[in-house]
């Protein structure tokens, strides 16, 4: 692929269109409902609604896709304001809702009554579904179907004027009960909702069904290309046909891409309302969640969204993503950008018994070791420090390069320390290590040029902060939750790991991300952090551990 041709299939006919001359200007929209907070997969439709405009000078509306309310609240408007900007991605002054079109939309409808193109039904729901047939039995005429318009308008009217009660009487459009296509077997365009709305208040009991306003909004936007995932393919002959009833003086036009899905993840809002309403996750915004904010109260950044939305691309062809794949984006972005530092998840103590009492050195430590421009910063050490549990090993293999009785190791940026006695506990289990330290072999003097296999972390133990990091992984045990008949039994019960963990002290002044040496990124989590009592997230491990379990998982 050169850099001239387009990235996808979308793109292309963008760019055709700009070049036939079709469009002079691209106008698009992201259009969520603002009935949950936004995930992964829409991350994916917002880069590429926003980006496409972007990259061809033109413009797109974040519209509130509000047409269904009891479900929709200005809290997940909110969010999905915030979620948006924090992506990197800016509407402007087209922030719009389905809902600021409800006159034009009430007017279409009895146009619509007037042109003969729908009627007022008032079979009960279960009635309306029993005519619908299936995808092998056409449907049945309603006997309603031939109300006269006078009819339809005095009823829709009525409806309008909250005369009667939900599911009363709805309205249809009137187009073919045997048409193979079901969306095309009458559809409902407005039904009645004694309900009040988020933005419209209690001005209406009456609300349009999505098709119908989705389209015509569309319309009055000017948008040129409404993207969409492919579900709504089967949907696009209806689209074409309120058009067509309707005439609107811009016609937008309706493509579909494939939705984003990631594996050991669900991308269903509904589910994921489930998640949090049944208390296994904190909030929407619980660091396991694949939502938008979830991911940035993790410490994803958000050009490492961006970036693995595009190298997933847009297909038609659905695809389950490596959860891998997203986690390396997040690698990649912090490996230039986070700053090192050291921490000792869980602690074990070790005395350098040959160390003076009172004595406190400052190590110069590198903040990291591919950039010098990030420069160095000073590291308190003295005669008690932390090392990590898992860098020592009592009974330890041959191959093991890390502390062992007598054996020896380089502290980063310190000395090399040997193991002399290892104190254990009532129950036996070990809790002190005493060791003594090589004086000459002060890293960065080059006094001696002794060379030891294995180089540790550790923290001063006068010096550390106590922290609380919280270890995460994946929230389901299965690749493909979103096909699992219940989603709680593939539940991953040990998601969530707490750990008393020691810092070095320049971690109290709260960087954005680092790097915990040889650990893994982390970030301090916001909202539960206290400058006495810091909490920090895991926002991914070093490496990817679940890789080769996910690949024959994927397989399968
Ligand atoms: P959910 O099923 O999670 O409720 P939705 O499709 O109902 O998702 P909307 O708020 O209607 O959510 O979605 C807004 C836009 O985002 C739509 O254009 C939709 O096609 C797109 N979108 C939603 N989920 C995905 C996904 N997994 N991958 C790509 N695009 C998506
Ligand atoms: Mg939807």
């Amino acid at each position: 692929m050169t850099d001239n041709e387009p990235r996808d299939f979308i793109r292309k006919i963008i760019y055709d269109d700009l070049e036939s001359g079709k469009h002079t200007g691209i106008v698009t929209r992201f259009p969520p409902e603002p009935n949950g907070y936004l995930h992964i997969g829409h991350v994916m439709a917002i880069c590429l609604d926003f980006g496409v405009a972007a990259e061809t000078g033109g413009k797109t509306f974040l519209r509130l896709d509000d047409t269904n309310p009891g479900k929709e609240s200005p809290e997940f408007v909110q969010a999905i304001k915030d979620d948006v900007h924090w992506l990197g991605f800016d509407w402007g002054d087209r922030l719009t809702h389905a809902s600021d079109y409800f006159d034009h939309l009430h007017e279409s409808a009895i146009r619509l009554i007037e042109m003969g193109a729908a009627y007022v039904d008032s079979l009960s729901a279960e009635a309306i579904r029993e005519h619908r047939g299936t995808l092998t039995k056409p449907g049945t005429n309603s006997p309603f179907r031939d109300r006269s318009v006078e009819e339809n308008l005095d009823l829709f009217s009525r409806m309008y004027a909250g005369e009667f009660a939900d599911g009363e009487h709805v309205l249809r459009a009137k187009i073919d009960m045997a048409s193979p296509n079901m969306n095309l077997r009458d559809p409902a365009i407005y039904r009645i909702r004694h309900i009040p709305h988020q933005n419209a208040g209690d001005k209406w009991c009456i609300y349009p069904m999505y098709d119908f306003a989705h389209g015509l909004s569309d319309a009055y936007e000017g948008i040129t290309h409404s993207l969409c995932t492919l579900e709504f393919e089967d949907h696009r002959p209806l689209y074409d046909w309120f058009l067509d009833q309707l005439k609107p003086e811009h016609r937008p036009r309706q493509i579909e891409f494939s939705r984003l899905n990631l594996a050991y993840t669900i991308t269903s809002k509904r589910k994921l309302k489930m998640l949090v309403d049944e208390g296994i996750v904190s909030d929407w915004d619980d660091p396991r969640m694949p939502t938008i904010s979830g991911m940035r109260r993790r410490g994803y950044p958000p050009e490492a969204l961006r970036e693995f939305v595009k190298r997933a691309g847009v297909t038609k062809k659905d695809k389950l993503i490596e959860m891998g794949a997203l986690e390396n984006c997040v690698r990649e972005t912090l490996g230039d950008s986070a700053p090192r530092r050291m921490a000792v998840l869980r602690p074990l103590k070790v005395v350098l018994t040959n160390y003076p009492e009172d004595q406190v050195e400052s190590m110069e430590a590198m903040n990291h070791p591919g950039n010098p421009d990030f420069g160095t910063r000073a590291l308190p050490f003295s005669r008690e420090l932390w090392i990590d549990q898992d860098d020592f090993m009592e009974e330890a293999p041959r191959k093991f390069f890390r502390l062992k009785p007598g054996g020896e190791v380089r502290l980063r940026f310190g000395y090399i320390i040997r193991c002399d006695e290892v104190i254990k506990n009532d129950a036996g289990e070990v809790f002190e290590l005493r060791c003594s330290y090589d004086p000459d072999t002060r890293s960065g003097t080059g006094k001696s040029d002794r060379k030891v296999k294995g180089t540790i972390h550790w923290v001063s133990c006068q010096h550390a902060i106590d922290a609380s990091v919280r270890l995460y992984d994946r929230l389901f045990n299965d690749a493909n939750p979103n096909m699992a008949d219940d989603f709680h039994s593939v539940l991953n019960a040990s998601s969530l790991e707490v750990v008393a963990a020691k810092l070095e002290p320049s971690l109290a002044a709260g960087d954005d991300a680092v790097q915990f040496e040889r650990l893994g990124y982390f970030s301090v989590d916001a909202q539960d952090s206290t400058p006495d009592a810091p909490v920090f997230n895991r926002i991914v491990t070093l490496r990817d551990s679940w890789a080769k379990l996910e690949k024959q998982a994927l397989q399968k």
